[in-house]
């Protein structure tokens, strides 16, 4: 959720050397990546997200950059100047996708921030959407109801079933991104639906959490998907080889798990 931290450019300097138990932040009792557990979710009855523009073409090239923390991408509007969107669930507004970007580990190490059922994923996919009743970040980062995050877990195999062309092409463009504030233009054959290939976007977890990175404000509604991508290790390694704003190697960047405190965490079959 690094597209916040521009607003905030004292707390830009944290690093994941401690997983983030050594950021000055001001954790509450609602904060991110948690264990989500299926067998103790509460089953959902809300009704079907609605995905708006996800299958539309983007109007203009696509932008990466690697901000030291994570390699983002802001998602441009549509051909006709619309932005993808999603509503329903139990949201009560329109929330806008403007940003995605993603946590990994390393050659060694599983890097979601999530876990599900007690397993840690390879990677993990966030793409930001927010409240549009706020025209602004710093404006809905105040409110409890500000962004909604949509996560995916990522899973190295060999020779995935189904190709996540869009992902594939992304972390290719990574490799173009290596050093600390590099940026690259590219122009995207796929949508954001296809970001999501294969996923069933009708069952996930979720629950009221906060940002991951500092200053984790407690102001995310967060939708996990329980299915993961895969994707094969010759795309998604090349986010092993990026660097911070220290010249090291950019691994490893999740934060720890969260005490799940006070708060529901729902699940929603697709079947509803
Ligand atoms: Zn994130």
């Amino acid at each position: 959720m690094n597209y916040i931290l521009r607003n905030y450019a004292k707390l830009s300097h944290f690093n994941y050397d401690q997983h983030g138990k050594d950021w000055q932040v001001n954790g509450g009792k609602q904060q991110s990546p948690i264990s989500l557990i299926k067998d103790k979710a509460v089953l959902s009855k809300a009704p079907k997200l609605s995905f708006l523009n996800y299958n539309k073409t983007f109007s203009g090239p696509l932008n990466l950059i690697n901000n030291g923390h994570t390699v983002t991408m802001a998602i441009p509007p549509i051909d006709d100047g619309r932005q993808p969107a999603i509503c329903g669930c139990k949201l009560k507004s329109l929330y806008k996708a403007v940003q995605l970007h993603f946590h990994w580990g390393s050659l060694e190490n599983k890097g979601s921030e999530h876990t599900i059922n007690y397993q840690r994923y390879d990677g993990e996919l966030h793409i930001l959407h927010q409240n549009s009743a706020y025209k602004e970040q710093k404006e809905a980062i105040r409110f409890p109801d500000g962004f909604v995050v949509l996560a995916v877990m990522l899973k190295i195999v060999q020779g995935p079933k189904i190709q996540p062309r869009a992902l594939n092409q992304i972390c290719s463009e990574a490799a173009m991104v290596r050093d600390f504030n590099k940026a690259s233009t590219f122009v995207a054959n796929f949508t954001l639906r296809d970001v999501l290939t294969g996923i069933e976007r009708q069952e996930f977890f979720t629950y009221m959490g906060s940002l991951t990175t500092p200053p984790c404000s407690e102001v995310v509604n967060w939708f996990v998907f329980p299915k993961h991508i895969e994707i094969s290790k010759k795309y998604l390694q090349n986010l092993w080889l990026l660097t911070d704003e220290r010249g090291k190697p950019l691994v490893n960047n999740y934060r720890n798990l969260q005490r799940l405190c006070n708060r529901t965490v729902y699940y929603r079959n697709a079947s509803k």
